[in-house]
C-alpha cells in the first residue's frame, strides 16, 4: 500500500500557547527590551496580542507582536504585519528573539509547573495523539524549538519521540515535507497547520494536501475561503488516522511537479 504520511504543527493545532506567548512576550518586551517595570497591562492589551497572533509565521515573532500591539499599529493583514516585521533591522529582531527565549527558559526555570498550565493542549486532542505516537508516520512540525514540545507533550501524558518532532527554523515546511516524502519513499502527506501560508505554499508541492485547523489562530476570512479544506477540531482524530474527511471541502492541486520527479 502505497506510504502516506501525516505532519502536525503544534501551536495553534495541538497546543493553544497564545497565554504563554503573551506572558513570555510582555516581559520580554517591557523587561528586558525597554528595561521599564509594569503593575499593569492596559486591558486591551490581550486582546490585541490575540487579534494579531494569526500573522505569526514562526515561532519568534511574539516580540514584534507585542511591540505592534504596545505601540497600536493597526494591523488587518497579513501583509501589514510582513511589513512591520521587515522594517525592524535584523540585529533588533535577533535581539528581540534573545530576549523573548531568556524570558521563556527564566519563566520555565523559575515556575516549571504553572509555565506548563500555560500551554493547555486542545480538547480532544490527547488521546489520538497518545494514540499515534509511536507511528513512524506521523510527524510533528513546528517553527517551536523540538524539545520545548517534547517537554510539553511529556507533561500532558504524550510520549511522542523527539526525532519525530521537526523543528522548522530557516527551511519551509513545505521543503521539510517534501524531503520526508522523498526520503521515507512517501506518495502523500496530510499537513494541518493554521497559518495559511505555510498551507498556501505547501499545496505547491502536488503530494501534499493541506488543511486549516479552524480551531486555531485563524482569521475569518480564512475560514472563509474555498482554497484550502477547513477542518473542525471534532475532526482531528480522522486526519491523524488517515481516514477520509467528509465535511472537509474539496480543492484545486498543487501545480509544482519539480519535487515528484
Ligand atoms: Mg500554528
Amino acid at each position: 500500500m502505497a506510504k502516506s504520511l501525516v505532519f502536525l504543527d503544534f501551536d495553534g493545532v495541538i497546543c493553544n500557547s497564545v497565554l504563554e506567548c503573551l506572558y513570555s512576550a510582555t516581559i520580554a518586551y517591557y523587561c528586558k527590551y525597554l528595561k521599564v517595570q509594569f503593575t499593569s497591562l492596559p486591558l486591551s492589551f490581550k486582546e490585541g496580542f490575540i487579534r494579531v497572533r494569526p500573522f505569526i509565521r514562526t515561532g519568534e515573532d511574539y516580540v514584534v507582536l507585542a511591540d505592534l500591539v504596545a505601540r497600536g499599529v493597526e494591523i488587518h493583514t497579513q501583509e501589514d504585519f510582513d511589513r512591520e516585521l521587515q522594517s525592524h533591522p535584523q540585529d533588533r529582531l535577533k535581539l528581540f528573539r534573545d530576549l523573548f527565549y531568556q524570558t521563556r527558559r527564566e519563566l520555565i526555570a523559575h515556575d516549571f509547573i504553572h509555565w506548563m498550565r500555560l500551554n493547555p493542549l486542545y480538547p480532544g486532542v490527547k488521546e489520538p495523539l497518545q494514540e499515534v505516537a509511536q507511528d513512524p508516520d506521523t510527524y510533528i512540525l513546528s517553527t517551536k524549538v523540538s524539545d520545548l514540545i517534547h517537554k510539553i507533550l511529556l507533561y500532558y501524558g504524550i510520549d511522542w519521540p523527539e526525532d519525530r518532532i521537526l523543528y522548522s527554523h530557516t527551511v519551509s515546511k513545505k521543503e521539510i515535507i517534501g524531503s520526508i516524502l522523498t526520503e521515507r519513499g512517501g506518495v502523500e502527506a496530510r499537513f494541518l497547520d493554521d497559518q495559511l501560508d505555510h498551507l498556501r505554499v505547501a499545496m505547491e508541492d502536488s503530494r501534499i494536501s493541506p488543511f486549516l485547523a479552524g480551531w486555531g489562530y485563524v482569521k475569518r476570512e480564512w475560514i472563509e475561503q474555498r482554497e484550502i479544506p477547513v477542518l473542525s477540531i471534532a475532526d482531528f482524530r480522522a486526519l491523524v488516522f488517515k481516514r477520509p474527511l467528509p465535511s472537509a471541502l474539496p480543492f484545486p492541486r498543487g501545480t509544482d511537479t519539480l519535487a515528484g520527479k
